[in-house]
């Protein structure tokens, strides 16, 4: 069985877990989430970079930094995982989405306007599959007319839109370490803070709304509850397992694009053929081979290449139920202008297994029981 997705593991992830231990300081904060935060900030250039609990908590934090509340609207896509609508939601707002770009699935920049009414105060844009969304356009339009936005860079690590780090780009910007995504420790997340500015705030809200962290710094000499917040702060455990990832980012960077870049070839003839899509990465962006998908004909095609895969032993899944079709999608937001590729791509979207060691044989395995099913 080929499965879907094998969570990373490079090799040094027990050693550091032992540090960890040894070192009786497991909670947050100690010494592997500061040379993670470090790492980040360091390969980003954001200003800040704060490991969080999840990628859902990382945007629980944006979202509580952005100030949105009851009677504001955020405008974010339909095709996405529920976390970035639930953050916005969970601070009242109602969610505006917008269709998709038929090439990258992304928020399409250009619907975006349209959608923006007085009381828009945040645009999310998703960065799916690690591609990155058209950033310049959506920040220009931002500025215009004074909004804040956060980037759902969950599957963005180590992507870029014009040489620029995806989640260091807009004021806000969100990483899931969950273990399906390319480096992993379990489960976490960070936020990525843009101006230097808003660094405070943001401590403050992941310590449970105190001071602590300068008091930690010794720029205070006690601490006290100053404002709302939660403990976003992932145990030390956890950040072992993904420095050792860190060390290793490029080996897994490298392993995926290698099954990546193979699948795209094999893949491509049945794609010149019209009979399936492929990505489409624009030139603007380097990708960092979260995902391989392909696009079927329908949703007739597409159940039954995914059974025929099942039963040659072979896990292709597909997402995201539009959110705006879902029970709380509709409760809590409108869909704006016309469904015309959010649905559809959720029909036709096929995701191929994808890990770091995978291999090439695994690759040419699938594609070559793919270009069987359709020889059928
Ligand atoms: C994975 C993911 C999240 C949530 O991350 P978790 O770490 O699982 O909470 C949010 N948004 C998108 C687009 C994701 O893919």
């Amino acid at each position: 069985m080929i499965s879907f997705n094998v969570p990373p593991y490079v090799g040094r992830e027990k050693e550091y877990i032992n540090e960890a231990i040894d070192s009786h300081k497991i909670c947050g904060d100690g010494a592997f989430t500061k040379k993670c935060s470090k790492w980040f900030e360091d390969r980003t250039g954001t200003s800040k970079c704060l490991l969080a609990t999840s990628g859902s908590t990382a945007l629980d934090m944006a979202a509580m930094l952005t100030e949105v509340g009851p009677g504001d609207e955020v405008i974010l896509p339909s095709f996405t995982f529920v976390s970035t609508a639930n953050s916005f939601v969970a601070r009242g707002a109602s969610l505006v989405f917008v269709d998709i770009r038929p090439d990258t699935q992304n928020i399409d920049e250009k619907l975006i306007e349209n959608a923006i009414t007085d009381k828009t105060k945040v645009i999310a844009p998703v960065h799916y599959a690690g591609v990155g969304c058209e950033m310049d356009t959506i920040m220009d339009i931002a500025k215009k007319h004074g909004l804040l936005v956060v980037e759902d860079a969950a599957q963005g690590v180590m992507s870029e839109y014009k040489g620029r780090a995806l989640g260091s780009i807009a004021d806000y910007g969100c990483y899931s370490f969950h273990e399906t995504k390319n480096y992993s420790m379990g489960e976490g997340g960070a936020l990525l803070i843009r101006d230097e500015e808003k660094v405070d705030r943001a401590e403050i809200i992941r310590e449970k709304g105190t001071d602590r962290s300068k008091f930690l710094k010794g720029v205070i000499d006690k601490y006290t509850w100053v404002d709302m917040g939660s403990s976003f702060l992932p145990s030390e455990l956890n950040a072992a397992y993904l420095y050792a990832q860190l060390e290793e980012a490029d080996t897994i960077y490298n392993d995926r694009m290698a099954s990546w870049d193979a699948y795209y070839e094999l893949l491509s003839p049945l794609a010149q053929q019209g009979v399936i899509e492929l990505p489409v990465i624009p030139e603007e962006c380097k990708h960092n081979a979260h995902m391989f998908y392909i696009k079927t004909k329908d949703i007739q095609e597409r159940s039954a290449l995914a059974k025929f895969l099942k039963d040659n032993g072979i896990l292709a899944v597909f997402h995201y139920v539009p959110l705006h079709s879902a029970p709380a999608g509709s409760k809590f937001g409108r869909f704006c202008g016309e469904d015309r590729y959010t649905t559809n791509t959720f029909e036709r979207l096929l995701r191929l297994p994808m890990y770091y060691g995978l291999g090439l044989n695994n690759v040419e395995f699938i594609a070559d029981k793919i270009r069987e099913f359709y020889k059928k």
